[in-house]
């Protein structure tokens, strides 16, 4: 299988080889932008003084062969203007300096020259810059292909799908001030003649819980704090909301609800007139406002410990619910209307980008999801989130160090083999059939008033206690020495040991809604949007309390989904990393650094793509191409196809360390000696 590190054949025509010695004498001053060309044995300091040296000139990019590796450098570079993109735009990778727009572009020429589907895998930890990563690509897209005016609209619901998705997915973390916090695969569709003709998005596993809860210096979804500080006067009134986020609720418990790097009122305009029609405008604002109600609902305990509302229109509608069952139920109301509101806005950005006739031939898919994360307290939201980062590394090392060695050793060319971790066993220790953490923790969600988050975690122990990636309290003394809490467990994930407190584990995956909560919910919509299209309401609400979930499991088979969708495209991969934890301009914190490159497997990379061939191709098909230049093999060889292809690289000069026969192909070892090739034809 021919997967990664390939040149395609359609850009050699035009491909000028790198100018090795003008690469070299800039060195000293921009560093390498091919690891490739670092010295035979790089170190993971020659590695880091490279990348150190370039962020340091503002060059955040750099390559490993075909993979982009970026550097966020938190401040305005001028290297995305529309100029930029036209430099790029059909020049090969190792023409000009590394860039994020010339990866889009070899992506798309090769789509186009092969007629199939390619996907670009973004992934580093959070705030590492995937997500801009991903803004840049699609806008290059939107911006550079060629178009029609009847394909500007459907670009342009593309581009605005961003700022919507952000404001009702991203929020403020400790570690970014617009984190993502849903998983985001956006199909790019392009027709016969590579104009981008539409567009499709899958979300992942949106973190509802934040709606309701947040933690000491995070906020809730920006969406909130854009519309009370930035709604008009009349409709903040129609809405019966205030101007003030103090008031509410689910607004104030982070106690930032002003963050330096975010202007909300200029936000709110900005996706304002990106929601593109009138329905999604009153359902938008109603959801907003309605969740912003709830929260500030409060009970209180009757004479006999009943929870009753201070506010008497709900009053009978409730039922005997202790104050903590109100809360919970209240909560969980809440979440589940902004989280199906969620999916619902997704389907409706899908139908406003839908291609509707059958041209679309190919397409490029964009995966930007949240990034691995560990925060001082770490729950059901940062194992999904965690888990889902390791099923996409073990993606990574399947399509690129596994299936590259695997086929040097199916083709029989001879090969020092890489060693890397495989984190195939740390997957497994989630995902497993009856033994894996979320088979247990379903098992203990269909126990219902006999199992809790503590239960869970005995059986958990029960069943994972030889495991080397798995460590409680009870199994720490036998597996390290750092003490656990005791409703605590510990995995040793590919980037980093994690501690999970159990608490709430159960009841985040069973997200359940208590059955009479729609009737209260009617009730509150009546309440608080008097004025307002009922009719469509309460069809919304039919439709948002309608189902439930088993979160984690559903998220693994989305995931399982994911794998299958990118497995049958071709990969191109932009790994991003995190200079600095206080996300600062010119800062280069190497350790933090170092720690990426490490568990991104990033050196392994290097010297799988070092030692390995940047091109492969069938003897019959590389004979077809090439049969002009020998006149052994022009115009027919008779003989066996590999035969052919060793007269025609010998006539052509090939020295023996440029290219390896295996069992199929020709394997070359560098671009060059193929562009050489290519440039032959023109002799
Ligand atoms: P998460 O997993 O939390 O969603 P992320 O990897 O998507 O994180 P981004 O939101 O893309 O991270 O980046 C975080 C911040 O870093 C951005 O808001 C921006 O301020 C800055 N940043 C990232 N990439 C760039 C870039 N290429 N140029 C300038 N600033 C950048
Ligand atoms: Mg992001």
């Amino acid at each position: 299988m021919c997967r990664c590190f390939v040149v395609p054949l359609f850009h050699l025509h035009r491909v000028r080889v790198l100018d090795m010695e003008g690469a070299l004498t800039a060195r000293d001053r921009v560093g390498i932008q091919d690891f490739v060309l670092l010295d035979a044995h790089t170190s993971e300091t020659a590695f880091l003084d490279n990348l150190k040296k370039r962020f340091s000139e503002d060059l955040i990019y750099t390559y490993i062969g075909t993979l982009l590796v970026s550097v966020n450098p938190y401040k305005e570079l001028d290297i995305y203007s529309k100029k930029q993109m036209d430099i790029y735009m059909g020049v090969n990778f190792f023409e000009l300096p590394p860039h994020i727009f010339a990866l889009a572009d070899n992506a798309y020429h090769t789509m186009l020259a092969e007629a199939n589907n390619h996907f670009i895998l973004i992934s580093g930890e959070s705030g590492a810059g995937k997500t801009e990563a991903s803004k840049k690509i699609l806008q290059y897209y939107a911006v550079s292909c060629p178009s029609t005016t009847l394909l500007d609209n459907v670009r342009d619901r593309m581009l605005l799908s961003n700022p919507v998705l952000e404001a009702f997915g991203n929020s403020k973390t400790l570690k970014n001030d617009n984190s993502s916090r849903f998983g985001k695969y956006m199909d790019i569709q392009f027709d016969i003649q590579g104009d981008a003709v539409g567009g499709h998005i899958l979300g992942y596993l949106l973190e509802k819980s934040r709606v309701v809860h947040q933690n000491h210096r995070e906020r809730n979804f920006h969406i909130f704090y854009q519309l009370v500080k930035g709604g008009e006067e009349d409709l903040l009134h129609q809405l019966g909301l205030e101007s003030n986020c103090q008031h509410y609720s689910y607004l104030v418990q982070g106690e930032c609800a002003n963050v330096a790097s975010i202007n909300d009122k200029n936000d709110w305009k900005t996706v304002r007139n990106a929601l593109f029609c009138d329905d999604i405008h009153s359902i938008a604002y109603w959801v907003i406002a309605s969740v912003l109600h709830l929260g500030n609902v409060q009970f209180e305990p009757d004479s006999k410990g009943y929870a009753t509302l201070n506010n008497s229109t709900l009053h009978n509608n409730t039922i005997p619910f202790t104050v903590d069952h109100a809360i919970y139920a209240r909560d969980a109301l809440a979440k589940a209307i902004y989280g199906r509101t969620f999916t619902w806005l997704v389907n409706k950005i899908n139908d406003s980008m839908e291609n509707k006739d059958s041209s679309c031939k190919t397409v490029i898919g964009l995966l930007d999801i949240y990034g691995f994360e560990v925060f001082y307290v770490n729950s059901f939201e940062q194992f999904c989130i965690n888990y889902c980062n390791e099923k996409l590394q073990q993606l990574f090392i399947q399509l690129t160090l596994k299936s590259e060695q695997e086929e040097y050793e199916a083709e029989n060319i001879g090969w020092e083999p890489v060693q890397f971790f495989n984190n195939k066993i740390i997957c497994d220790l989630v995902e497993e059939k009856h033994r894996g953490i979320i088979s247990v923790l379903d098992e203990e969600c269909l126990r219902p008033g006999e199992a809790t988050d503590l239960t869970f975690l005995e059986r958990l122990e029960e069943k994972l206690d030889s495991h080397p990636h798995f460590v409680t309290h009870k199994l720490a003394d036998k597996k390290t020495r750092k003490t656990l809490e005791r409703g605590d467990f510990r995995l040793l994930h590919y980037a980093g040991e994690v501690t999970y407190c159990v608490v709430g584990f159960l009841s985040k995956n069973n997200d359940l809604l208590y059955r009479n909560i729609k009737d209260v919910s009617l009730q509150v919509s009546t309440h608080v949007l008097c004025e307002t299209r009922k009719g469509l309401f309460n069809w919304f609400l039919n439709y948002l309390l309608s189902c439930r979930l088993i979160v984690a499991s559903q998220f693994k088979s989305s995931l399982l989904g994911l794998t299958d969708i990118l497995m049958s495209k071709e990969p191109w991969y932009v790994r991003c990393l995190k200079s600095n934890e206080s996300q600062q301009p010119g800062q280069f914190d190497d350790v933090l650094v170092r720690h990426q490159v490490k568990y991104l497997g990033l050196m392994e990379h290097l010297r799988v793509r070092r030692a390995g061939f940047a091109y492969r191709c069938r003897y019959d098909v590389f004979l077809q191409r090439y049969k002009p230049l020998c006149p052994a093999t022009w115009p027919y060889w008779r003989g066996v196809a590999a035969e052919g292809v060793e007269v025609l690289v010998q006539h052509l000069g090939y020295l023996p360390d440029e290219y390896k026969m295996g069992r199929t192909k020709i394997f070359i070892r560098h671009p060059r000696t193929l562009f050489a090739t290519e440039d032959a034809f023109e002799v």
